[in-house]
Order: C-alpha cells, then structure tokens, then sequence
C-alpha cells in the first residue's frame, strides 16, 4: 500500500491516513455557527474517506467580531455550537481541526461588527482593502494570545482533536513574520526571533490552556513571495522556533495573497509548491504537511519520497469528495478533477458568496439534495426509467448523460463531431487550461462507466428526432447542441484573413504573424494568449538551457516571453476580460502584458481592410496593420432543433449553452438539476 494511504501521527493523535482537507471558506455558517448545511457539506466530506479535516477561518477576537458566515470562538457560547461539527466528521471516522485566524491588516473594517479598525502590527497600507491598519499595543498583543489559547480551549471542551494556527498567506501572525509589515521596535519586531514572537508565545498559551497534549499545528508559508518578505530561507528557521515553542506539526502552503506569483489558478503544475514542504521538513523533527494545487498523483508521490508527512488537499475536496476513498483504492479514473478555475470556490468566496464548484454541481447542496435517508440523488434508482436521447457530447450533454444514467435512466448520446468535449476541448487549448480536458476525459469516463452510450459522427436532423420520438425509441430529446461563434458586422474588404477564435483553438485556422484579436473576453485573451506564446521557449528547452547554463537568466526570461506572433487585442468595454474570475484575471492580464500583446480597450472595429483592421478608439480613427484578423465577439446558443421540433413540447429538454451561452459552471449545473428530475 502507497504509503499516502497509511496511518499518520501528529503528536499523540493517529490519524487514519497522511490526507488532509485544507481550511476553506464555504460560506455556509451563520451568527458564527454551523447549520446543517455546514454539517451535511462536511459530513459527506469526512465519508469520503479523509484522514483529517481542518475546519478554516474560525475567529477569535471578540473585540473584531466578523460579520461574515464563518465560525466563531470568541466566547463560551460557541463551544456548544460547534461541537455538532466535531460529532458530524468523527461519526464518519475522520478527525478534525479547527484553523484559528485573525485577519489583521487583510479585513477591511467594514467586514467587522461595529466597523472596528482592523489592526496590525504596524500600520502599513494594504492594497488588498485600501486601508492602512492600527498598529496593536503590547497590551493587546498579548490579550489576542489570550483570546487564541481560550479558543483553543474552546475547541477542545468542543470535541475538536486540535488546532491549527493560520500564519500563511499574510494573515495576522504572517504579518508580524514579515519584515515588510513588521515595523516594531519593541520585543515583537526586528530580528526574526522578535517577530515570531507572537506566534510562538501563542503557542505556548495554546498549551497551557489545553491539557497539554492537545495538538498545535501551524500553518505557514514556505516563501511570501514578496519582495522583501521571508523566503525559504527564513521560513525553515521559523519553522525551528514553532517546533521550540511547542508545535505538534507544521503545514506548509504557498506565498501571501498579495504575491504576484500565481498561488492557486490553473496555471501551477499540480504539487509545483512541493519542495518548500520538504525545505521545511529537512530543519524539523514535526511532521509537516504540504499543500497548495496538489493532485492525488503529486501527492503519492510527495509522501512516498518522505519529502513530508501528510498531504493537504482544498479544491480537490470540493470537486470529489470521495476522492480519498477512490484514490486509495486505485480507482483514479473516476476521481473528478479539481481543474483550478476558481470559478466556484475562491472567485465566489472572494466576493462574499457561498462556495460552488464548477464540476461538482452538489458541492454545497448536499443537505438541500440528499433525501431522508441521506442518501444523493444520483445514488437512487428512478421508479420509471426512460430512454433518453441526448444531442451533444459537450459538458452538458455529458453531465446530463451520467446523472440520468446512474438515476437508471437507458441514455445514448449523439455527437456530430468525431470525439467528446464540445467547448471543454477548446478551453483547454490555452497554455495551463489543460485541465479543462481532464474534466472532459473524467466527464466521458464516467458516463461509459454509466451504461452510456455514445455514437459519435451522428448528425442529428428535427426528421430523425420526431421519428425516435413517434417510434418510442426515444421517450425524451435533450438538446444539448451549445453554442456557435457569431460574426459582428463589420464592413470588410476582400483579402484579408478572417477567422473564428473557436477555429484558432481547435487548430482548424492558420493564422498569420500580425494579428488583430476583435473582442477582450475570456476567448479573445485565451486566444491570443494561445498565438502569442507560438515560438516561445517549451519547459524542456527552458530546462536544457539552465541545466547547462547555455544563456543567462535574463536572455531566458526574454526567451520565455518573446514569440514570434505580433497579437493586438481590441476591446470595446472599459476593460478587457470582465468575464474573468478576479483570482485568474490579473495573472491573464499580466501574461498578456509579458508577451507583449496589447489590449486596447474603449475600441472598436469599424472596418476590415486587405491589410488591416480600422479601429475608433477616444473619437479617433487609427488602422492597426494585419495579416489575420480573429473574431471573439461571442457566441449564440445553437438551437435550431428545438425551433423545428416546437410540437413535441413537454418530450423536447434544452440544457447548458443551447438555452443560453453561459459558463461551463452553469452548463454543468442545468445538465445535473435536469438529469435529476426528468422522468
Ligand atoms: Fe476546483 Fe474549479 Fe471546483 Fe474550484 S470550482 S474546486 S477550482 S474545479
């Protein structure tokens, strides 16, 4: 057996296995409590076969009482609250921390009751709320050590098995570790000994307060990533001073919010953050934990090098929460994929809303979908099975396809191309989207798994669908036909090079060396990510190079960056990529930026010459100079047959794009509500 998949210690506490679900922000909560959405969402988290489950953001102080729907233990009264938390995940055999957290100078005062001053260490302005924190007092530093150790007693009066310390990401200990935001004098600023103080009296409070054998874990960054900031480097010696102050283990993740490296998007190959796990494993003798886009693989991977001790999965549990039980019993293929979107997760619980995810469209439903027995909808047999007939082999298509058939339902799907994928195909065409397909490959896997059945090259015509319907070889259609790209009128001459991003991304279309991208949206920037980056260096040359030192840093960032397209995007909205979640905008912006694409937005195209595109931008007419001009202007659902099928209301069931080009996320929601319900 992988070793991933054998039992672990932290302290005196044994844990099952060496998985461990991250502290998340769900949403979930209210008046600082669980409800039994709470408990249900993490019930059927802690059944899937979990080692341990870190239950995040629980707050402390009651002098910053968070508004949000998260968990509080600020005082006696949360003790009984929360202990049905504790009770839920051991009843299903795993354990379970709590993560005690103060955001300092990371939440705005408006998110507190009262509007109270968020505080810091010292008062240095953050751009991540626009507002510059009160520096704390020794006094109060000391009464915030208080208010950790009481929570900590809290939740072990509460039944929890032990608590883990948020110092990563640039929360309140991450800023009085970082010289940046640690501008003290006294005995909690200067030397790094002086800044971990905080952190490491915490600790011994903690310790104090519990009976002792209680466990503290940390959870820290293994580099800030900021400049200025600690790097592996400090971080390993404060990782030294946590395990002198009493920690039980360390879990290790990625840098701050504020770092402009990529943390958790698409873009990082799974388990890229390992080695700082293992930097920081070689200075303890604690178990350490490593997080941070970590797929099942990397993790079997990281655990049976002993690289460190446990592995930390966040998004993945979202996504498939049984994924622990599959894994361990080699049933890879049907583990659906945390892809990295964020579409779901960070980007809603960044913007105050409750957490989704974009493959798994009962991620956060459980306790509104499951039935009496607790059992899901797509773990009940139909009482009247149909024989369902499904055109389009798209995310739709396809998640309609698996939940009816696992429902029982007799489901063939037609698809007019020769393979599965639909819009998941192109998505992931991009530079770092490749993901998008393992979505598709798990979408597909699952629905042969299903009893699905797929004819591929199949065209469907309205003739053909009425007869399956009169004839009662079917006894209900889904169309699940997507959308089609649309083409904006724009006075064109003969000549010039037009064509479909959609085409670009499948490899359909040639392009030529000066191209014009018309439209800013996620397919104009993926597109014109996808041309600007042709003639760039691979990984692998990348790797030759520096192995052999052949050019310098700065020749092979340059290399990196240079391609041999010239690409220019036009935009008429304000900004471009406004359908782009906040947490993979910026880092698509600034990869736009690096090749040295241009974006021009409050632009549009009002002509197509031979030889380029005319654009009127600020009352301006400017001509951009072209080869090839591609069209991302957006698309339209494709739903021809439903128009030519109107007289069998009631038998006829749109989903996904056909019935409006919306998100994957949203396809994959309407293809599950649907397959659910049809009967
Ligand atoms: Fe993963 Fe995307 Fe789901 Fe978030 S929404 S858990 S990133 S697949």
């Amino acid at each position: 057996m992988k070793k991933l998949y054998t039992p672990g210690r932290i302290g005196d506490l044994e844990i099952k296995n060496r998985m461990v679900m991250a502290p998340m922000v769900d949403g979930f909560g209210t008046e600082g409590a669980p409800t039994e959405r709470s408990l249900e969402y993490f019930r059927v988290r802690a059944a899937g076969g979990i080692g341990l489950i870190v239950v995040g953001n629980v707050h402390v102080d009651p002098e910053h009482r968070h508004l949000k729907p998260e968990f509080h233990l600020y005082d006696d009264s949360f003790t009984e609250k929360l202990r049905p938390l504790a009770q839920v995940i051991h009843s299903q055999g795993a354990k379970v921390f709590v993560q005690l957290i103060h955001q300092g100078r990371y939440a705005r005062s408006s998110e507190y009751e009262g509007g109270a001053e968020a505080v810091a260490p010292s008062a240095v302005f953050t751009g991540m709320t626009r507002e510059t924190p009160r520096a704390l007092t020794e006094e109060e530093i000391c009464r915030l050590e208080d208010y950790f150790a009481q929570a900590a007693k809290r939740a072990m009066e509460a039944g929890f098995d032990g608590v883990e310390l948020c110092a990563n990401s640039g929360y309140l200990f991450g800023q009085f570790l970082s010289p940046l935001t640690n501008k003290r004098e006294d005995q909690y600023g200067g030397t790094l000994k002086n800044r971990a103080a905080f952190l490491t009296e915490t600790i011994c409070r903690v310790k104090e307060a519990t009976d002792g054998s209680f466990p503290v874990t940390v959870r820290m960054g293994g580099n800030d990533f900021v400049a200025g900031s600690n790097t592996n480097e400090e971080a390993c010696r404060i990782a030294g001073l946590l395990e002198e102050a009493g920690a039980d283990a360390i879990s290790v993740t990625g840098g701050w919010h504020e770092s402009r490296v990529p943390q958790v998007t698409m873009d990082l190959p799974h388990g890229v953050f390992s080695y700082l796990g293992r930097n920081i494993r070689q200075s303890v003798d604690i178990p350490v934990m490593m997080g941070n886009r970590m797929d099942i693989f990397a993790a079997e991977e990281l655990i049976e090098r002993g690289d460190v001790d446990f592995a930390v999965f966040g998004r993945p549990m979202l996504a498939d929460p049984q994924f622990p039980q599959k894994a361990a019993q080699g049933r890879y293929e049907e583990i659906r994929p945390c892809i990295g979107c964020n579409q779901g997760c960070l980007d809603h619980s960044m913007s105050g809303r409750e957490i989704a995810c974009l493959g798994n469209a009962e991620c956060g439903r459980e306790s509104e979908l499951a039935d009496e027995r607790g059992l899901l909808p797509t773990e009940v047999r139909e009482k009247t099975p149909r024989k369902l007939l499904v055109i389009g082999a798209g995310a739709a298509g396809m998640e309609f396809a698996r939940v009816a058939a696992l429902r029982g339902h007799t489901v063939t799907v037609w698809e007019k191309e020769n393979t599965y994928g639909g819009q998941l195909r192109l998505a992931s065409a991009p530079p770092a989207r490749q993901d998008f397909k393992r979505l598709s490959d798990y979408l597909y896997k699952a629905c042969v798994r299903a009893g699905v059945t797929f004819c591929f090259d199949r065209q469907a015509s309205s003739g053909e669908l009425t007869r399956q319907l009169e004839e009662k070889e079917a006894d209900r259609l889904i169309l699940a036909t997507g959308a089609y790209p649309v083409s904006p009128a724009i006075p064109a001459e003969r000549g010039m090079n037009m064509v479909q991003a959609w085409d670009v991304l499948s490899g359909q279309a040639r392009t030529g060396k000066e191209i014009v991208v018309v439209g800013g949206g996620a397919v104009g920037i993926e597109t014109a990510i996808l041309l600007g980056e042709e003639g760039t260096l691979t990984a692998e040359e990348l790797r030759f190079l520096m192995l052999y030192g052949a050019e310098e840093p700065d020749t092979l960032r340059e290399l990196l960056n240079k391609g041999s397209k010239r690409v220019t995007v036009v935009e008429m909205q304000d900004k471009a990529g406004k359908d782009i979640g906040k947490t993979t905008r910026w880092i698509m912006l600034d990869r736009l930026k690096k090749l040295g694409i241009k974006v021009l937005t409050g632009s549009v195209v009002t002509e197509i010459k031979a030889d380029g595109v005319i654009i009127q931008k600020d009352g301006e007419n400017i001509k951009l100079s072209a080869d090839t001009v591609v069209m991302a202007a957006g698309s339209r659902s494709d739903n021809h047959l439903l128009e030519q099928l109107k007289e069998k209301e009631g038998q006829v069931f749109v989903i996904g794009d056909a019935r409006a080009p919306k998100k994957v996320m949203d396809a994959i929601r309407s293809a599950y509500d649907l397959g659910i319900s049809i009967g």
